[in-house]
């Protein structure tokens, strides 16, 4: 649930870290109803909407609006901007009059984010997965960036959600710019690249021996 502190503005949970309670913005379905909806939009069919998505992902945030309004009647752009600000992940950002997500997509963008200046990323693979990679490469699957981590901490993280015994690959990222390979800073935990060869790849440990 997402609420509203008249202190510090939107939150998630019972209470605003100031211990004030808020008024309520959205309940849980509420919640997920339209993070869904924006997550849809800026990411994988702003077209089915009639957002006119620029190359670097931007939509004009009150026609995001009526194109949510028109499903969502209870919705509002209040509603709508509490979720982006309450978002833990940082996965939207609001420039002016526009917004776009930082990751995650399946359109064909081109975000200009900084480039990464971490020297080693990492990226947690099945063990199913795992010697593949390490020899053909990463590629993006379904996406239009290969996502990777910036701690070996959050690269477990991410995998855990699709296996349940998580490899831990590292991505020699200084080696693969100064190659040529383009690798940018979406937020402080993810880094986005186009596909990664299998050089740059280096299995971190395998856990389980
Ligand atoms: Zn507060």
């Amino acid at each position: 649930m997402i609420k509203k502190c008249p202190a510090h503005g939107a939150f998630r949970g019972s209470e605003c870290n100031c211990g004030e309670a808020g008024i309520l913005l959205l309940d849980d379905e509420q919640t997920e109803r339209l993070g869904r909806f924006i997550s849809g939009a800026l990411r994988h069919f702003p077209d089915d909407l009639g957002l006119a998505m620029n190359q670097h992902g931007w939509v004009d945030l009150d026609v995001l609006c009526d194109a949510m309004r028109t499903r969502y009647k209870w919705s509002s752009k209040e509603k709508l901007i509490s979720i982006i600000d309450s978002d833990e992940k940082g996965r939207y950002e609001i420039q002016g009059r526009k917004i776009r997500a930082r990751y995650g997509h399946s359109v064909n963008v081109d975000l200009d984010y900084p480039e990464n200046t971490l020297p080693a990323l990492y990226y947690g693979a099945s063990r199913e997965e795992v010697d593949i990679l390490l020899e053909k490469g990463i590629r993006p699957i379904k996406q239009r960036y290969v996502h990777l981590s910036t701690t070996a901490e959050k690269a477990l993280e991410v995998a855990s959600i699709h296996t349940d015994d998580p490899i831990l690959i590292l991505i020699k990222a200084e080696e693969a710019q100064n190659d040529g390979l383009s690798i940018i800073s979406a937020t402080e935990n993810i880094a986005l690249s186009d596909e990664i060869p299998g050089q740059y790849l280096q299995l971190v440990q395998d856990q389980k021996g």
